[in-house]
């Protein structure tokens, strides 16, 4: 999986530059969640409500997208969705959604006041004009400008996954975008926060978020060494969100899940310090001393997972 966490500086088409990190990919502390139930009223209209051209108007210009006859929006306590998938399918997402944010508001203790947004476009071409994305990302969160803006989710809903599936086809793999992605939207909304962060930090704790075993690991183990920012571009051979995940599992289990988080929350933070004095300062040893404590327990930690994926 090709996931690319990537500051950058783009330009829509009449809404100037915008800074965006996008994602790629995906813990679990389930308060009990009543499941979502969609009124018939909730219905989708054949052009969106004005209340979600408003909301996306504050993230994006929707321009054709507004115009659009063939979208369906659900809206509920927690989120709008917006997509051209089939509306049983947007229902299941909507439920995933709705079951997500209450737990990974739960896990950072960060509460967003507005809806969290997210948009399931059917095709890989829509996935572009709606993400701005043209990797292999299999969903982006695009942080907005400013605290003024939206940032929103695009997941690639026609993703090939393999065995002729797409990712809107696998619940599983759809339930690890879909919390990844929202782990950044979470944690990132404010258009600043994240800023210089090493990717290892941004996507390590988003895919730990995501699921308690990465479904992708692979067969001969990566070496247990923390990726470089630009290896994240190289994924298929890197297995740097693979790692990251894997450091992030060691931190939590060693130092607690409450700890973890408070560094990772000091580590966004730019006005702080860098990464390495949120780590000592929040963990109380050094992050170098951190990484080899990890290598020297790795084999131990991949058997461990090797056993979680494999149900044995
Ligand atoms: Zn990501």
């Amino acid at each position: 999986m090709e996931a690319i966490g990537r500051r950058q500086v783009i330009a829509l088409a009449g809404v100037g530059a915008m800074s965006v990190l996008a994602g790629c990919r995906a813990v679990s502390a389930a308060p009990p969640v009543t499941p979502v139930v969609v009124p018939a009223s909730s219905a989708p209209a054949p052009t969106l409500p004005a209340s979600v051209v408003y909301r996306m108007g504050n993230s994006f210009i929707p321009g054709a997208l507004a115009k659009r006859r063939d979208l369906h929006s659900l809206t509920s306590k927690w989120s709008v969705l917006v997509g051209d998938i089939s509306l049983p399918d947007l229902q299941d997402c909507q439920m995933y959604v709705d079951t997500a944010i209450p737990m990974i508001e739960k896990l950072t203790g960060i509460h967003l006041d507005q809806k969290y947004l997210v948009m399931l476009p059917k095709t890989a071409a829509e996935y572009e004009h709606w993400s701005g994305d043209r990797g292999d990302d299999l969903g982006v969160f695009r942080e907005p400008l400013d605290e003024t803006w939206q940032g929103w989710v695009v997941i690639k809903c026609a993703a090939a996954i393999g065995e002729g599936r797409t990712l809107l086809e696998d619940t599983g793999y759809l339930n690890h975008v879909i919390r990844h992605e929202l782990f950044h939207a979470n944690t990132l909304d404010d258009g600043v926060s994240g800023y210089g962060t090493p990717k290892w930090v941004l996507e390590g704790f988003a895919e730990w978020a995501g699921a308690t075993a990465t479904i992708l690991f692979p067969r001969k183990p990566p070496l247990p060494v923390l990726p470089k920012n630009a290896e994240f571009s190289r994924e298929g051979t890197t297995f740097a969100y693979e790692r990251s995940f894997m450091f992030v599992s060691y931190l939590v289990t060693r130092f607690g899940q409450r700890q973890a988080i408070r560094f990772y929350e000091r580590a966004i933070d730019f006005t702080y310090d860098t990464t390495e004095q949120a780590f000592h300062a929040v963990l109380g040893i050094s992050l170098a001393t951190a990484t080899k404590d990890w290598a020297a327990q790795y084999k131990k930690q991949v058997a461990r997972l090797y056993a979680e994926i494999l149900g044995t």
